[in-house]
């Protein structure tokens, strides 16, 4: 049993002039692609739609301080974390978001 391999979070497009952009999240030789806008936030952190491509789901993902992040996934209802969350946290502590 090998262990799982670092995910790999990418910045694919930066939010264009209504806010919309893509990141990729590569884990185990999968690459997901995602469509994410940010959206006013007033209860602290800050907030994101997220949108697998290919997928209906659509995910609400707020990104602050442990309290201040949230996400709408079954692996954050269940676990507490994502890698929704922990995805955009990154972006966002490269300056990239
Ligand atoms: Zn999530």
């Amino acid at each position: 049993m090998t262990a799982r391999r670092p995910r790999l979070i990418r910045l694919i497009r930066r939010p264009d002039g209504n806010g919309v952009g893509v990141f990729s999240i590569t884990q185990d030789c999968r690459t997901q692609y995602y469509v994410f806008k940010e959206i006013p936030c007033a209860i602290g952190g800050r907030a994101f739609a997220v949108h697998r491509i290919g997928l209906a789901n659509v995910y609400h993902v707020r990104v602050g301080a442990p309290k201040e992040s949230s996400c709408e996934c079954l692996g954050f209802l269940r676990h507490g974390r994502c890698k929704h969350v922990q995805g955009l946290a990154a972006l966002i502590g490269h300056g990239m978001l």
